[in-house]
């Protein structure tokens, strides 16, 4: 059904990444893995190793690469504000070099790229819901400005390598994405959410809990992401891709409550700086363009998250938990 293809998908060991390559591997296709494991798990994509169509490469983005493959996922990079502050400059190298290295990458051996690029372009957005035409309100010089300023220099590489050098770009803004195999310790709100309620903490809402966001479902934007691949080569975004359904922290919470019901408290912790407000896709381009609307619900999607992260709690123990303790310390 699917023509054969040679895959690079960079940080496919990570969330977003070894579910897209489950997928790719599902669809006939080789897929070479490649990360340097900052915040991937080489368990993420253990399942996969058996299969003869599917490689792993340790390797950092911000290094060079010459391999032959047909199209290039570019996911490198920290997603949760945790990570990607702990050594914001490399982050901007993962962004910026990293950006550079799979150009010319793409460049030389005339593959299609797709860029994993983020709601975060949009920073605190004042344009409510975000469509592909805000250019966004960032703070350049502020705590999130690695990844947010690091992930629009990507667009605009993106965009100049395509005028200058005719390379097939596609970019997907990504807005909040969850599910099985975010890591216990990731620091992103649904995970720590469920973890603290699994092991029966309080959970942590920043500020009052009155920002919102809209979550997506790993599976719905792994097909929103492969549709954009195999879009027509005059489509290169950017596009929006994340499930509209908003909500504050506070029902979230609550949520998770709700499915989780272990007598928990909620705690209240201050408001990291330049966190954004509010946060909402307008998907219609990717409607339009792609023929993608997600179909899993937050109600669904955290049966699903819930359940991973209980096996993985007790295959671990309390160790995780612990963890979490400590970064809601540093961060109070
Ligand atoms: P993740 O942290 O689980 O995955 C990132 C992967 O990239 C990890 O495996 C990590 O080890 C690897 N990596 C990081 N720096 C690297 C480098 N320099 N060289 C090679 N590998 C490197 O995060 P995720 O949620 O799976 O996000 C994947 C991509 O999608 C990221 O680019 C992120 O910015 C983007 N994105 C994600 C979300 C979301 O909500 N999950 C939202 C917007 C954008
Ligand atoms: N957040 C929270 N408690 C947590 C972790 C995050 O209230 O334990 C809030 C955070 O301040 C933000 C929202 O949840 O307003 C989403 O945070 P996340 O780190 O998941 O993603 P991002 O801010 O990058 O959208």
């Amino acid at each position: 059904m699917f023509a054969h293809k040679r895959v690079l998908v960079t940080g496919g060991a990570g969330f977003i990444g070894s579910h897209l390559c489950e997928r790719l591997l599902e669809q006939g296709h080789e897929v070479i893995c490649l990360d340097n494991f900052f915040t991937g798990q080489k368990q993420n994509v253990a399942h996969l190793r058996d299969n003869p169509r599917f490689e792993v490469i340790r390797h950092d983005v911000t290094e060079p690469i010459n391999l032959e493959v047909d199209e290039i996922y570019n996911l490198a990079c920290p997603a949760s504000p945790v990570h990607y502050q702990f050594d914001p400059v490399h982050t901007v190298r993962t962004n910026v070099m990293g950006m550079l290295n799979t150009l010319d990458l793409a460049r030389r051996t005339g593959a299609k790229i797709l860029q994993a690029s983020t709601s975060e372009v949009y920073g605190d957005p004042d344009v409510h819901p975000q469509p592909e035409t805000y250019w966004g309100h960032v703070n350049p010089n502020g705590p999130r400005a690695c990844y947010d300023e690091g992930k629009r220099c990507a667009e605009t590489l993106c965009f100049d390598y395509h005028r200058q050098f005719g390379v097939k770009i596609k970019i997907a803004r990504i807005f909040n994405t969850y599910g099985p195999r975010m890591l216990p310790n990731d620091g992103r709100v649904v995970s720590n959410f469920i973890v603290q309620a699994l092991s029966g903490k309080d959970l942590t809402l920043y500020g009052s809990g009155q920002q919102t966001r809209s979550f997506c479902y790993v599976s719905d934007l792994v097909d929103g992401l492969i549709r954009l691949m195999n879009s027509d080569d005059s489509v290169t975004g950017p596009i929006n891709l994340g499930n509209p359904n908003e909500f504050t922290m506070l029902q979230l919470a609550e949520k998770v409550l709700e499915q989780v019901g272990n007598g928990n408290k909620t705690s209240f912790l201050p408001l990291p700086q330049d966190d954004p407000r509010q946060r909402q896709p307008n998907i219609q381009l990717a409607k339009d363009v792609l023929g993608w609307v997600p179909t899993i619900q937050l109600d669904t999607g955290l049966v699903k998250t819930i359940d991973y992260f209980r096996t993985v709690l007790q295959n671990a123990g309390q160790a995780y938990a612990e963890q979490l303790d400590l970064r809601a310390r540093k961060s109070a």
